[in-house]
């Protein structure tokens, strides 16, 4: 193979030089740039993986580079031509340099959970992406190309030729990729088989296929009609309670088991829960995707991760059917949204209202700030669905990364000194852990206030706080930061979640709980987002045909 490949490699050569000044010497030059310097994080991780010491192993990493350049020549000159062809070249190099920025700077993958995720994120965290590092890679991955690009002037031949210029530009290179396929297919396919992440790698190509995939699952999934789900949904007239029973969800957001005392941790990163006696901590949880936009529709599905993934409409989801089932329903959110799950019912933005103007200017809005005027809000919604309960979702800011020192207020700063970069690698991992732990005490805070202020306001009502976090968070273990590989390649930090249940002791009576029992099971059992629609509707005593007492978390402590 190494012969053949020289052989080659001379033939490849000849032909770029004798490509020079021809319509498609552009895309060649663009290609080979995108295969070579662009796929650095490719190149690095190949590094890693084969024996680059024999000439086997270097051989096999040149064919893999020529394939994706010839690869890349034939994409360029289908889509790059005519007066498109410098936007469209461009837009190629921009795509990859970005991306491998953010493999190469936090670890991730681009794979469709990250696609989506680019999708629907804001403004808010573009801002919290964006720093030195970024421009200066972008500057150093795109600049030259760029700068080749808009300098060369437009060829003044006839579209006949170029159209055959470009015609035969793809056909070569296509040719050139399943010669290479065929030569080098057994090490080929025995390393995209072993190695899966490496196919998340290839620069631009990860991109285009996982962008496609997600933009066409969204599009046959919002195409075909909302599946009801329990219909039948209503709550027991056996089960009525005497005053306004109150449930508050907190959705955590970016927080891992693996930073909470109650899950093994040595620093006290939630002081106020660990000191009381009357928290339930699910040892085992764990989340159903490694991003808010894959866990939040998954974890208010009815139909639990394997179904999820699988579906091909769209359901109902757990607040629709509280809805339904006569229940007053709030969401609250203090993120970038709720990811579709609170469409129909009645939502607000803390942050957007006028006295907590200066803190949203800032970017700074802790979650306490869902907390202020949460009575009013309460008391807005029908007071006829009050009386049967109520359900207010907080979807937190949490620990969203990577500006985690934006997550902690001055008082909850307890772990100093704190990295205050969002390009997480050029800080000591020590302060990358410090500005995240801050921001665990800050979500210790606001659950420690939270139930305070169920406690308060209660009355003789059984309240209850369920906190379940969407996903969790890599920290530099492995080199890896934040979240969003794929599922099956992410390590537990980005899938072991904190499910911590509190209850008043009217709610502790009206369910028939017994805590000893609930303690041990939850220690227990594993369990995961499959168990949040089902366990909810247990609490809230909603009857219908679809709840599971088999997923309900409680259903087996109760009397
Ligand atoms: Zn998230």
């Amino acid at each position: 193979m190494v012969l053949t490949l020289n052989f080659m490699t001379t033939n490849v050569l000849q032909s770029l030089f004798a490509l020079s000044g021809k319509p498609t010497a552009l895309h060649i030059g663009v290609g080979v740039w995108l295969a070579t310097v662009c796929n650095l994080p490719l190149w690095i991780a190949l590094g890693k993986i084969v024996d680059t010491s024999s000439l086997g192993g270097t051989a096999f990493i040149f064919a893999f580079c020529v394939a994706i350049a010839a690869a890349n020549t034939a994409l360029l000159s289908l889509f790059a031509f005519g007066p498109w062809r410098r936007l469209v070249l461009s837009a190629f190099i921009v795509i990859a340099a970005l991306s491998s920025h953010f493999m190469l700077t936090y670890g991730v993958v681009i794979d469709t959970g990250m696609a989506t995720n680019t999708i629907q994120t804001d403004i808010k965290e573009v801002q919290d992406l964006l720093n030195l590092r970024l421009f200066v890679t972008v500057l150093l991955l795109a600049g030259p190309p760029l700068w080749w690009i808009w300098r060369t002037k437009t060829s003044s031949r006839k579209f006949g030729q170029v159209l055959v210029w470009h015609i035969g530009t793809v056909i070569g290179s296509m040719m050139l990729v399943v010669s290479i396929t065929f030569m080098a297919f057994q090490p080929l396919a025995s390393t995209m088989r072993d190695h899966t992440k490496i196919r998340y790698l290839i620069n631009p190509f990860n991109s285009l296929y996982a962008f496609g995939k997600s933009i066409k699952g969204s599009q046959s999934l919002s195409a075909s009609e909302l599946l009801p789900v329990g219909q039948d949904a209503r709550v027991s007239v056996a089960d009525q309670r005497n005053e306004d029973p109150v449930l508050f969800l907190i959705v955590g957001e970016t927080a891992r088991a693996a930073s909470f005392p109650a899950y093994g941790y040595e620093r006290p990163t939630t002081p106020r829960l660990s000191g009381r006696d009357d928290i339930f901590y699910a040892a085992n949880a764990w989340s159903c995707g490694t991003s808010t936009a894959e866990s939040l529709p998954c974890m208010f599905s009815p139909l639990g991760r394997t179904e999820f993934l699988s579906r091909s409409q769209d359901t109902e989801n757990l607040l629709e059917v509280l809805q339904r089932a006569g229940l007053a329903v709030l969401w609250l959110d203090n993120q970038s949204g709720c990811k579709g799950i609170c469409k129909r019912v009645p939502t607000a933005v803390p942050s957007a209202s006028p006295e907590h103007s200066s803190c949203a200017q800032l970017e700074t809005c802790q979650d306490t700030i869902m907390l202020s005027g949460i009575a009013e809000r309460i008391k807005s919604l029908p007071a006829e669905s009050r009386k049967r309960g109520t359900v207010v979702v907080l979807h937190q800011m949490g620990s969203h990364g990577p500006a985690y020192y934006r997550r902690s207020s001055p008082e909850r700063k307890v772990f100093m000194p704190e990295c205050t970069s969002s390009a997480l690698q050029s800080c000591k991992q020590g302060e990358v852990k410090n500005a995240y732990d801050n921001s665990i005490v800050e979500t210790d805070y606001f659950l420690s206030q939270s139930i305070q202020w169920l406690s308060d306001n209660s009355g003789s009502s059984a309240t209850a706080m369920l906190y379940v976090s969407d996903h969790g968070e890599s920290l530099g273990e492995g080199n890896l930061y934040l979240h969003g590989l794929p599922y099956a390649l992410a390590p537990d930090e980005q899938k072991k979640i904190p499910w911590i249940f509190w209850m008043s002791a009217p709610m502790t009576t009206q369910l028939g709980i017994s805590p000893k029992c609930l303690q041990k099971e939850m220690k227990e059992k594993s369990i995961s987002h499959d168990n949040y629609f089902h366990t909810v509707l247990g609490v809230m005593g909603v009857q219908t045909s679809i709840y599971n007492p088999t997923f309900d978390v409680l259903s087996s402590c109760r009397r």
